[in-house]
C-alpha cells in the first residue's frame, strides 16, 4: 500500500495507532511471561495490569471485572457456549448480531429488528415470555455493518426482569461513544482492541455484578483460572494504549467525524438511486451505509480498490468473499437495492480530503 491509497474500512480494522506502535515495539522482543516470578515477569505483570486499568476505565468498571483474551470472537464464544451448556437453556441473541454470536450456537433464537434496524423490544419481551425462560439474552451496542446504536439500556432492563442475563458485544461501540457498563446494566460485554487502533488478536471479556465468570479455554491459571494460556504481553499492553487514546480522544473523535459523515451522506443524497441505510436511527459517527441501485458490491469494491480507496460492502467479510447482509435482510430491504451496497467507516487517521476523494471517484464510476 502507498502513501496515495485512502483507508475507509475502520469497522474491519483500524490501522494500529502510532502510540500503541511505540508501546509495542518497546515491548515486544522481551521475554515477559507474566506469570513469571523473575524480573522479567514481573515487568510483564506490570504492564498486563496498567492495561488492565485503562481498559476498565473505558468501560466504566474497576480492573478486577476485565479478562483479556483474544478477541471479540472468543469473547462472544465464551459466554454464549458457557450459557448453552445446558440444552433445556433458551438463549436469545438479536437477528443482526456479528457472526462470532450468531454462528456460535445451533440453538439460539434470533430476535426480530425493525425496518429501521433497531432491535424489536416487543419481539424481545414476547420471546422473553414464553417457557422455559430465557436465561441470556444477548445485543450488540452498535451494529457493524449499519453503525446503528441499540437500545441496550431498555434490552437489559427487560431481561433482567424476566430474569435472564444480558451479555452484549461492545466491539464498534468503545471509543465511538460513552460506554458504561454499569449505567447500561450489562452482565457480560466483549471488547476487541484493533477496531479502536490496537493490534489484532487482543480483546477482553468484561464483567458485570452478576457475580458468574464464563470460562471456555481449561488450562493454566492465568488470568485468575478465567482464561487459560500465556498472556499477550505486547498485545495487552498495546490494547491498554488504546483504549487511553479512545478514552482521551473520544470528544476530538466525535468533532472531528460527525461532520465528515454529514458531508458524506449529504452528497451522497443529492445522487441519484442511492439509499442510505439506517438514516432515521440514532449511529455512531464513524460509520454510513449504503446501497447503490442497479450495482453489485463486488464490482464496486473492486472499482474502488483500482482507485486506490479501501471500502467494504459491510457484510462481516471471511476469506475475500463478498456475501449477502443478514443485517440488511433482517431490516426487511429489498434485495434488489442491497446488492449494491458499500460502508465507509473512519477512524483517527481519516482526513476530509479522503471523503472528497471518495465522493470524486464514486462518481466518476457511476
Ligand atoms: N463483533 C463485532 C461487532 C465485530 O465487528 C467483530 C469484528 N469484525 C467481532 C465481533 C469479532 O472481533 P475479533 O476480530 O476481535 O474476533
Amino acid at each position: 500500500m502507498t502513501k496515495n491509497h485512502i483507508y475507509l474500512d475502520y469497522n474491519a480494522t483500524a490501522p494500529l495507532h502510532p502510540a500503541v506502535l511505540k508501546v509495542m515495539t518497546d515491548i515486544i522482543a522481551q521475554p515477559h511471561n507474566a506469570s513469571a516470578v523473575h524480573g522479567f515477569g514481573r515487568e510483564g505483570r506490570r504492564l498486563v495490569e496498567n492495561a488492565r486499568e485503562s481498559v476498565a476505565a473505558l468501560v466504566g468498571t474497576t480492573p478486577n471485572q476485565v479478562i483479556f483474551n483474544s478477541g471479540a470472537t472468543e469473547g462472544n464464544n465464551t459466554v454464549l457456549q458457557f450459557f448453552a451448556q445446558n440444552p433445556q437453556d433458551r438463549i436469545l441473541v438479536s437477528a443482526i448480531e456479528h457472526p462470532s454470536v450468531l454462528n456460535a450456537l445451533d440453538n439460539a433464537e434470533h430476535i426480530p429488528v425493525t425496518q429501521d434496524g433497531v432491535v424489536d423490544l416487543n419481539g424481545l419481551e414476547d420471546l422473553l415470555t414464553q417457557k422455559p425462560r430465557a436465561t441470556l439474552v444477548s445485543v450488540m451496542l452498535v451494529n457493524n455493518e449499519t453503525g446503528i446504536v441499540q437500545p441496550v439500556a431498555e434490552i437489559a432492563a427487560l431481561a433482567h426482569r424476566h430474569g435472564a442475563l444480558f451479555h452484549c458485544d461492545a466491539v464498534q461501540a468503545a471509543g465511538r461513544i460513552p460506554v458504561n457498563i454499569h449505567d447500561i446494566g450489562i452482565d457480560f460485554l466483549t471488547l476487541s482492541a484493533h477496531k479502536m487502533g490496537g493490534p489484532q488478536g487482543v480483546g477482553a471479556l468484561v464483567l458485570g455484578l452478576c457475580g458468574i465468570t464464563p470460562t471456555l479455554l481449561q488450562g493454566g491459571r492465568q488470568e485468575k483460572k478465567a482464561r487459560a494460556g500465556t498472556e499477550n504481553v505486547s498485545g495487552i499492553a498495546g490494547f491498554g494504549e488504546a483504549a487511553r487514546q479512545a478514552m482521551n480522544n473520544l470528544a476530538s473523535y466525535q468533532r472531528t467525524l460527525a461532520p465528515l459523515h454529514q458531508h458524506l451522506e449529504k452528497e451522497l443524497t443529492a445522487l441519484n438511486q442511492i439509499h442510505i441505510h439506517g438514516q432515521n436511527s440514532a449511529r455512531v459517527p464513524n460509520t454510513t451505509l449504503f446501497s447503490i441501485e442497479n450495482k453489485t458490491s463486488d464490482s464496486l469494491l473492486i472499482a474502488f480498490d483500482l482507485n486506490g480507496i479501501a471500502v467494504s460492502n459491510g457484510a462481516a467479510c471471511s476469506s475475500g468473499t463478498v456475501q449477502a447482509s443478514h443485517v440488511l435482510e433482517a431490516m426487511g430491504c429489498e434485495s434488489s437495492i442491497v446488492a449494491g451496497t458499500i460502508r465507509i467507516s473512519t477512524g483517527w487517521n481519516t482526513k476530509p480530503e479522503d471523503i472528497d476523494r471518495f465522493l470524486e471517484t464514486l462518481k466518476k464510476i457511476l
